[in-house]
């Protein structure tokens, strides 16, 4: 059988979008995927919401797919909000003051990856093996074999892990992890608040851990609430109005009273770097390759940019070399982008470790950092620039 030029494991947000780019590249792609999609459903959010910026955006747009996504529900945020339990001073962003009319869209993990989904099933150059699972990797000098759950074996140029933070690519490749367990769950529902979000994104730092408040829809927020362990237990099994008594006082009632309008689930927060992108012809990309804290609502923002980058990379390879898959771009590729996810993964850590923390001095010197932050406009314009991804 001829070889294929990529295959692609795992049909999340990142590898959909890994397999459309390289499929839009001319390159004859195959998908795997272990689970049929769930449909993306109007009357239920997805609980799981992304804060898609700006530069993603630009990566959805060039697929044509943008309006299908504002089609589903997507809802624009125009500023960002960062405060903490003790001192008055908010740091706050404006798209304005970056001439923008917004700073980023949230919206659901389930829209994405419908839109993604029915775009890679329209594909002609895309092969789709969904329900099936990876189960072998061997490479040889010029190529990767994979070996399917259904008996299926291809030959590819390149093999792409995107199959997750509990990668299968990753452990067949051996590739160790640097793991850190925050000890903490994120905690996810939709919530009405009383007063108007005035389309912000709001977060607030408390000694147990972040809170974020994003504005989906009128009177409406998707929240993600970082805690201790025992304590998102704890708040995941009380009645609806005691856990948004407990939610209020955490939000200092910033938008008024709040209302539980959905389930509550809750995930656990690690960071898992994968100590390399690139191993001979396999790439790793998105949560495969770097777990990183929610905190800054980077998460999938990180996976998308491999994505956007890798297209560069096989766009250079192909003016210079006449091969999109050559392999010393590919290496370039790799590095650059594990030292980015590095450093950004390591930045949210320590970020949480500085804000949700009582210790009195760094009460003190996040108290500066927010005031100075919020100050010196430069500074400021830096930080939201890298958060809306421009
Ligand atoms: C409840 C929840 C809430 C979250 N909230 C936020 C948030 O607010 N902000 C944020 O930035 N991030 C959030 N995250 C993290 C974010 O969802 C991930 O960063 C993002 O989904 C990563 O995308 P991905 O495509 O790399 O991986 P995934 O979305 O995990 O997709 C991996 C895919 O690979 C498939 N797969 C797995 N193993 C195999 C195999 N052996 N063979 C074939 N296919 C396989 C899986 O079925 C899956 O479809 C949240 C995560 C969860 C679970």
């Amino acid at each position: 059988m001829k070889p294929l030029d990529v295959v692609v494991i795992g049909g999340g947000m990142v590898g959909l979008s890994a397999a459309l780019m390289a499929a839009r590249q001319g390159l004859q792609v195959a998908l795997v995927e272990a689970h049929l999609p769930k449909p993306w459903r109007q009357e239920s959010p997805d609980l799981r919401v992304v804060a898609l910026a700006l530069d993603n955006q630009t990566l959805i747009e060039s697929f044509g797919l943008w309006p299908e996504v504002l089609a589903r529900r997507a809802y624009p945020y125009g500023a960002m909000t960062v405060f903490d339990a003790v001192h008055s001073r908010p740091l706050r962003f404006d798209a304005g003051e970056l001439g923008r009319p917004h700073l980023g869209h949230i919206l659901e993990n389930d829209v994405l990856v419908d839109v993604l989904w029915q775009a890679v099933v329209r594909e002609p150059n895309i092969h789709l093996h969904c329900p099936d699972k990876i189960v072998s990797l061997d490479e040889t000098e010029s190529e990767v074999r994979i070996g399917l759950q259904s008996g299926v074996e291809w030959s590819a140029r390149l093999a792409i892990g995107a199959d997750g933070a509990a990668s299968r690519v990753r452990d067949l490749l051996g590739i160790g992890v640097d793991e850190r367990d925050y000890g903490q769950k994120g905690v996810v529902a939709f919530v009405s608040t009383e007063l108007d979000h005035q389309n912000t994104a709001w977060q607030r730092f408390l000694d147990t851990g972040p809170l974020a408040f994003l504005p989906f829809g009128n009177h409406c927020c998707s929240i993600v609430w970082s805690l201790p362990n025992t304590e998102a237990d704890r708040l995941l099994q009380t009645g609806p109005e005691a856990f948004c008594h407990a939610l209020d006082s955490a939000f200092a009632g910033t938008l008024g009273k709040t209302r539980l309008v959905s389930d509550r689930a809750a995930f656990p927060l690690r960071r898992r770097l994968a100590k390399t992108m690139i191993q001979g012809r396999t790439l790793l990309l998105g949560d495969a390759a770097h777990a990183v804290h929610p905190l800054a609502g980077q998460g999938v923002n990180l996976g998308l940019r491999d994505v956007s980058a890798l297209r560069e990379a096989f766009t250079v390879a192909r003016l210079k070399t006449g091969d999109a898959l050559d392999a010393p771009q590919l290496a370039r590729w790799a590095r650059t982008r594990y030292s980015e996810n590095t450093v950004a993964a390591m930045a949210f850590e320590n970020i949480n470790r500085v804000f949700s923390n009582d210790n009195m001095a760094l009460s003190l010197l996040r108290g500066h950092a927010l005031g100075i932050g919020d100050r010196i406009i430069p500074l400021k314009n830096a930080m939201a620039r890298y958060a809306a991804g421009l």
